[in-house]
């Protein structure tokens, strides 16, 4: 379970989030919508600390953290339970498929090269790539990248696994590639799931649960067949109006 306490943050005056607080089941897909803006990836990277919220909780199961006092061992540890997809996918770029996967296994779970080789190889082959475990990333599509950026997240074996925008820096004919690599892994991992998009068919297939976003704040959450089809509040019909 992922439960935020009243999140807020502030980039100097803007307000970006303004006292977010829900819960994440364990196990779930939960997706978050919302316009341009409206505080989505800065809610999903304040899970990680790659932005620090300003107050406000963050619980992950056993782990309370109180994103103001945070410690260096709390923030090190809701890192080892995370794992992020980029939009960028984030790839080292001199490195191959297969040493893209391998580096966080042996630098940050510590294992040996021959257990991380195996562990890489075994995802790969779970998101299709086995075959080019020996490219570099400029020999991949961004399709095939963002593949690796998955395999790399599931290599980790993380409680948590945060997308962010996972498929908007695609081109659309590779979009389709990267959903269904995402679906299987919904329907394959015991991971909670958490997944900013703009894909609402996505969203409808897959989703346990829907929260939808605007200036800062959860303006209603729900599961796809509610959110999607039942929409109660304008803000949210107003949203979907432009996908329908
Ligand atoms: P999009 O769908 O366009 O990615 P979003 O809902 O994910 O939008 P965020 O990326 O969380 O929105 O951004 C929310 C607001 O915070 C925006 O006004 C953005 O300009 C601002 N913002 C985000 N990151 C920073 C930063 N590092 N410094 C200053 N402002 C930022």
């Amino acid at each position: 379970m992922i439960e935020f306490r009243d999140i807020h943050k502030a980039f100097g005056r803007n307000e970006v989030l303004k006292g977010i607080s829900c819960t994440i089941p364990t196990g779930s897909v939960t997706v978050i919508l919302g316009p341009s803006g409206s505080g989505k990836t800065t809610l999903l990277r304040s899970v990680n600390f790659l932005e620090k919220a300003d107050r406000g909780e963050i619980i992950l199961d056993d782990l309370h953290i109180n994103v103001e006092t945070a410690s260096k061992a709390d923030i090190h540890a809701i890192r080892q339970r995370t794992a992020m997809v980029f939009q960028m996918y984030n790839l080292f770029k001199n490195k191959t498929a297969l040493q893209n996967i391998t580096e966080g296994l042996t630098v940050v779970k510590k294992l040996s090269k021959a257990q991380a080789r195996e562990k890489a190889i075994h995802y790969l082959d779970k998101v299709g790539l086995a075959h080019k475990s020996d490219a570099y990333p400029h020999e991949l599509s961004g399709g095939q990248q963002q593949r690796i950026g998955i395999a790399r997240a599931l290599a980790l074996n993380p409680d948590v696994i945060l997308f962010d925008e996972p498929t908007s820096s695609l081109d659309p004919e590779l979009v389709g590639e990267v959903l269904e690599v995402m679906k299987k892994v919904a329907q394959e991992v015991n991971a909670t799931l958490v997944v900013v998009t703009h894909e609402i068919g996505f969203a409808r297939d897959v989703a346990d649960n829907i929260i939808f976003m605007d200036s800062g704040v959860i303006v209603e959450q729900g599961p796809p067949m509610e959110i999607l089809s039942r929409p109660q509040k304008e803000r949210t019909k107003q949203f979907l109006s432009r996908y329908i």
